[in-house]
């Protein structure tokens, strides 16, 4: 067997005290999943039905790298997120088996072309022109899950030139880790590679070309990168 073009290279992540990488294969979203964000876009949460969306995987970019300003917006949005890497998937996992299917964590943006997204629920179309273009998804290298220690306290943040941009704590999600995976599971199959975002907290606002931005998820993982 031989493709017929060159076949697509698999993105992936580094990992911390490794030499090896984490390959991606989808990323999953969660809207609304902080209720003080909910409230700046002017949207209540709905715990009962929770909003996903999706983006490609080779919207990844990795930790120093430049992301290029996007086509076909004025209003680059920056949401800074927990991200959960999957070892492992399923459908309809058990909320009791959920976290075991973690691998890894990390600290991505969920850029967002805002403006678009305004135009999207006016119309009542779908958020992939807002949310799923090329480079929207800069993460951090993943830490082993092993290494890692999450409490309702963690902080998860982001400065842009050095200036406070968004704080938050994990405590504050709507809905957990375990839960973000169980309910995605009934609406896809999960499958190692997998990436989750996990929601952001309030502060959302513009990048400019240039803008030097520094996310962290504290004792897990930074992000650097610039608006190129
Ligand atoms: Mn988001």
């Amino acid at each position: 067997m031989s493709y017929a073009i060159t076949p697509p290279t698999v993105p992936s992540l580094p990992i911390i005290g490794s030499d090896q990488r984490f390959p991606v294969r989808r990323i999953f979203c969660i809207g609304r999943n902080y209720a003080e964000h909910a409230r700046e876009m002017g949207a209540v949460v709905d715990r009962d039905t929770p909003l996903f969306f999706c983006k490609p995987a080779d919207a990844v970019v990795t930790d120093g790298a430049d992301v290029p300003y996007p086509q076909a917006t004025g209003d680059l949005h920056h949401e800074v997120e927990m991200v959960v890497a999957l070892g492992g998937g399923g459908r309809d996992i058990p909320l009791s088996q959920a976290a075991s299917l973690v691998w890894g964590y990390g600290v991505g943006l969920d850029l967002t072309r805002r403006d678009l997204q305004a135009v999207a629920k006016v119309k009542s179309h779908p958020w992939d022109v807002a949310k799923a273009f090329d480079h929207s998804a800069p993460v951090s290298a993943l830490r082993p899950a092993g290494a890692v220690t999450l409490t309702d306290d963690t902080a998860i943040s982001l400065t842009v030139n050095g200036q406070p941009r968004q704080q938050g704590r994990l405590g504050d999600m709507v809905h957990g880790v375990a839960e973000v995976i169980a309910i995605l599971s009934t609406l896809f199959e999960l499958k190692a590679g997998d990436l989750i975002f996990t929601g952001t907290p309030a502060g959302v606002a513009a990048l400019q070309r240039g803008d030097s931005f520094h996310a962290e998820l504290a004792g897990v993982a930074t992000l650097d990168g610039r608006v190129a």
